[in-house]
């Protein structure tokens, strides 16, 4: 059976691009793998967080990917700080990332650009994120589109320590979804929507309520001339809506444009917004009802002590490899 792992990171509301770009596959794999699903709260101080609000983040990012369908009898739901096995390979895998490739990254480049202080953390990040995946010989990893450039420097880490030391890690392949890798912010559709973007308006979080969901998307800026059509390169805001739409609908770009045929922008907002309303309704109703409950805590409980478990052999190897003393 294939293994999985992937991870979110407790830095904000979901937007319905983790859940468009991410979640949906968690959901999906967890019937033909084994899978890990980690809140990585790791990396998510690699920038500022209000510790009382990154504790409730982390429960309540735990609490969704249940109620988006996740089911802890199938699959493993952790808390990444809970497995201490991160924090050690992490550091372990740091030694074998060069400084140059870390500073190719575009997300340390674009999230650099945007703080007045950068931590070491953020610029060393991808070599967490590699620990995270090899930690389990994970053999796919459901991500977005901008996870990408950090899945292939997972495998060059990965292909590295196996030929420097010896055959230790399964090389990851991504599992990027073709239609929803990436959705695009509502107030800029050249940016990519993000949880811990500064504007609220910037993306819908999968637990907005309805009229939330109604302003946002009646605000989302739209291109100029009024037809609803899909081109990318022309009208990257209405194409950007229109894949959501079609996400959500379960109808390809010809139908949803065939749909709107003559229709206006006001129309096609309106009933895209309530498609959105109606599609993340029942993952908002399990959400109230787990997260009132102990559940959470018990899977995570749980969890943790799986993940940790399956890391224990991974790690005793590469200290082995690396030629450190036995305890
Ligand atoms: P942050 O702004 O804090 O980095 P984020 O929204 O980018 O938050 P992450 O926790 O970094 O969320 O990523 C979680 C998962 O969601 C990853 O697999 C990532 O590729 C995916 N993802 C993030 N944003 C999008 C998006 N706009 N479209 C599709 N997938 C996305
Ligand atoms: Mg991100």
């Amino acid at each position: 059976m294939k293994r999985v792992f992937s991870g979110i990171q407790p830095s904000g509301n979901l937007t319905i691009g983790n859940y468009l770009g991410a979640m949906k596959n968690f959901v999906r794999l967890q019937h033909e793998a084994q899978c890990l699903f980690c809140v990585v709260d790791l990396h998510a101080i690699t920038v500022p967080q209000d510790p009382a609000a990154l504790r409730q983040n982390s429960r309540n990012l735990a609490a969704l990917y249940l109620a988006a369908g996740i089911d802890p009898e199938k699959s493993i739901v952790f808390i990444q700080s809970h497995v201490p096995a991160h924090a050690e390979l992490g550091w372990l895998l740091q030694c074998i990332a060069y400084y140059g490739e870390l500073g190719r990254m575009t997300q340390f480049k674009d999230k650099a650009a945007t703080k007045d202080v950068v931590t070491a953390g953020l610029f060393t990040y991808p070599a967490l994120m590699a620990a995270d995946i090899l930690l389990y010989q994970a053999d796919l990893v459901p991500v977005g589109e901008d996870q990408k450039q950090h899945l292939e420097l997972t495998r060059d880490i990965a292909e590295r320590f196996n030929h420097r030391f010896g055959d230790t890690f399964v090389v990851p392949e991504p599992y990027i979804p073709k239609v929803g890798g990436r959705i695009m912010s509502l107030e800029n559709p050249e940016k990519k929507m993000s949880k811990s973007d500064e504007s609220q308006g910037a993306y819908i979080a999968i637990l907005d309520p309805p009229d939330v969901i109604r302003k946002k998307i009646s605000r989302a800026v739209t291109d100029s001339d009024k037809e609803v059509r899909y081109d990318i390169e022309q009208k990257p805001a209405v194409s950007n809506l229109m894949t959501i739409f079609g996400l959500f609908t379960d109808m390809t770009m010809e139908q949803v444009t065939e749909h709107f045929a003559g229709k206006g922008y006001g129309q096609f907002k309106k009933e895209l917004a309530e498609v959105v309303v109606d599609g993340l309704a029942p993952v908002q109703a399990r959400y109230q009802e787990l997260i009132a409950t102990d559940e959470v805590d018990r899977v995570l409980r749980t969890g943790a002590e799986r993940a940790r478990d399956l890391s224990r052999q991974t790690l005793a190897t590469v200290k082995e490899r690396l030629g450190f003393l036995a305890e």
